[in-house]
């Protein structure tokens, strides 16, 4: 016997399938969303469409944006000749919130990992090699996560860059190990980054 209905176990198992969702979590979601207003449930579905359609890569950085440049990359108040490199869109939003960072940024989607078989073709490494060939470039901040896979690229980005002649840092090891960028308080971040080193 069929604990729920159809209609409402797949919708268990599509949210089940998002990142953080383990399956309690997607029945609580799933009950939430039937017993929602038709409209509120109608404006949630749009709002997913709608991102979908309308958000992508931002030419430059590769980070998530409505239009070809993100805001950052399109000010021209900012340091195009500062890139700091991470893993991921929000870790981006981290460094933002302090204010205090005037470079711009590129975002890896990701960062390799032998044992999940995520090697440097499948992260935008080779976009960030392109950047460097036509923009004139003083420094690459490496600012991916203090974790194995982390580390396994600040490795590999070093050692790509270094025989152009860029310098390359790399933020200090105050991020807890394993640490995801998002999660750290400003201080925190400031201090790594202040306190980073040549690679
Ligand atoms: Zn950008």
């Amino acid at each position: 016997m069929e604990l729920y209905s159809k209609h409402i176990q797949n919708l268990i198992d599509q949210l089940n399938r998002l990142p953080g969702v383990g399956a309690k979590s997607a029945q609580r979601l799933a009950f939430h969303i039937v017993n929602m207003p038709q409209e509120e449930v109608m404006n949630l579905a749009a709002a997913i469409n709608d991102a979908k359609a309308n958000v992508h890569y931002c030419k430059e950085c590769f980070t998530l944006t409505d239009s070809d440049l993100c805001p950052i990359c399109a000010d021209e108040k900012r340091d195009h000749s500062v890139i700091m490199v991470v893993e991921q869109t929000r870790d981006m939003a981290a460094y933002e919130k302090t204010g205090k960072f005037e470079g711009v940024y590129h975002v890896l989607h990701g960062a390799i990992s032998p044992m999940l078989g995520i090697g440097p073709a499948d992260i935008k490494l080779k976009e960030l090699m392109l950047r460097l060939e036509k923009e004139d470039v003083k420094e690459v901040i490496v600012a991916t996560n203090s974790s194995l896979e982390g580390e396994t690229t600040a490795m590999y980005i070093s050692r790509l860059i270094k025989p152009s002649g860029i310098k390359v840092t790399r933020i200090a090891s105050g991020v807890p190990v394993g640490g995801d960028l998002e999660y750290i308080d400003e201080v925190t971040l400031l201090r790594a980054l202040e306190g980073r080193t040549e690679l």
